[in-house]
């Protein structure tokens, strides 16, 4: 039985790599030629390309570091077997151009009312519909409620929606986690940062796996009801039915595609702890299709150099566009 199974799919295999390796077939290819190692060359599943979009400045030093953040991001995705990455800084990209042959795009940017994809709906749905991932960080959740809004429910399950979500700065405590890819190699932390929360998401969390969920303190709602601080319906939900929130997500497109939404990253340091960062880097990957190892995505603590590097307030770089590796 065994047998059978197998003996079609290994000669298969062998005539794959009898044709692809010029009759070296069950021989290595040969690394010498440099042509073997040339990106285009290769077949177009076998490398996952990530787009990162990153906001400009914004806000105080160490915090909305799109551009520090996205990079050391995609230097870490770029060191991956099979991946390489791609930063586009100062918002959307002049040459769009750059989203062709995308596995997946990061909108790790300002957002609201002002986010880039506001004006792209249209264009950025036809990408998505090619079944493209999509992950979204920190302020880059929020677009207004609406047709934006609806999109982000469609192509990433979830998005902060205003008079309903709301944005303080608290320690979130994560005790547990799914049973899911995207969490592999998390342990209990707990993190100071701006978590949104109470995030909108699609009816009955259709196709929708929350990653990082904690109840927020009482002190998370201080804040009079507004536009961003709070709400009846958050202030039900947090202090009455005491429900965990949900600041990290990942859903499944009924066509076809992936997305996630991860509403922590306000600060830059946040990058420095291990579980943050696997959790994105997880993300990353899976909704690219990819496959997430049983450990996690394993990356190198950022050093204080390198978190310093590329920050806002070094200034503008003298290109838009950088690759990894
Ligand atoms: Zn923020």
């Amino acid at each position: 039985m065994k047998w059978t199974l197998q003996l079609p799919v290994l000669f298969l295999f062998a005539a794959t790599a009898y044709v692809l390796f010029g009759g070296q077939a069950g021989g290595e290819p040969d690394l010498q030629n440099s042509d073997v190692q040339k990106p285009d060359l290769q077949e177009p599943s076998t490398t996952k390309k990530i787009v990162f979009i990153a906001g400009g400045r914004s806000h105080a030093n160490g915090s909305h570091e799109h551009r520090a953040g996205c990079m050391l991001l995609a230097k870490r995705i770029g060191a991956l077997p099979g991946y390489n990455a791609v930063v586009v800084t100062e918002g959307w990209p002049e040459d769009e151009t750059v989203f062709e042959g995308a596995s997946a795009v990061i909108f790790y940017t300002d957002g609201g009312g002002g986010h880039y994809v506001n004006k792209r709906l249209d264009s950025f749905d036809a990408l998505m519909k090619k079944g493209v991932g999509l992950g979204t960080v920190h302020y880059g959740v929020e677009v207004p409620k609406g047709r934006a809004g609806n999109k982000f429910l469609e192509w990433t399950g979830g998005y902060f929606e205003t008079d309903w979500s709301v944005n303080p700065v608290w320690t979130a405590n994560f005790e547990s986690f799914p049973k899911h890819p995207v969490a592999h190699g998390l342990k209990p932390f707990e993190i100071h940062d701006e978590w949104y929360y109470h995030m909108r998401f699609r009816k009955k969390m259709e196709g929708v796996t929350p990653i990082l969920s904690a109840l927020p303190g009482a002190d998370s709602l201080k804040r009079k009801d507004g536009s961003h601080s709070g709400n009846p319906g958050v202030r039900a939900a947090v202090l009455q039915r005491k429900e965990k929130q949900h600041v990290a997500w990942v859903a499944t497109r009924p066509k076809g595609g992936r997305g996630f939404g991860f509403t922590g990253g306000h600060f830059h340091h946040v990058w420095q702890n291990d579980n943050v960062r696997r959790m994105v880097l997880n993300g990353i990957v899976w909704i690219a299709g990819g496959e997430v190892p049983t450990g996690g995505v394993f990356s190198d603590t950022p050093d204080d150099k390198e978190m310093d590097a590329n920050q806002d307030k070094h200034g503008k770089l003298d290109k838009r566009v950088f690759t990894y590796p």
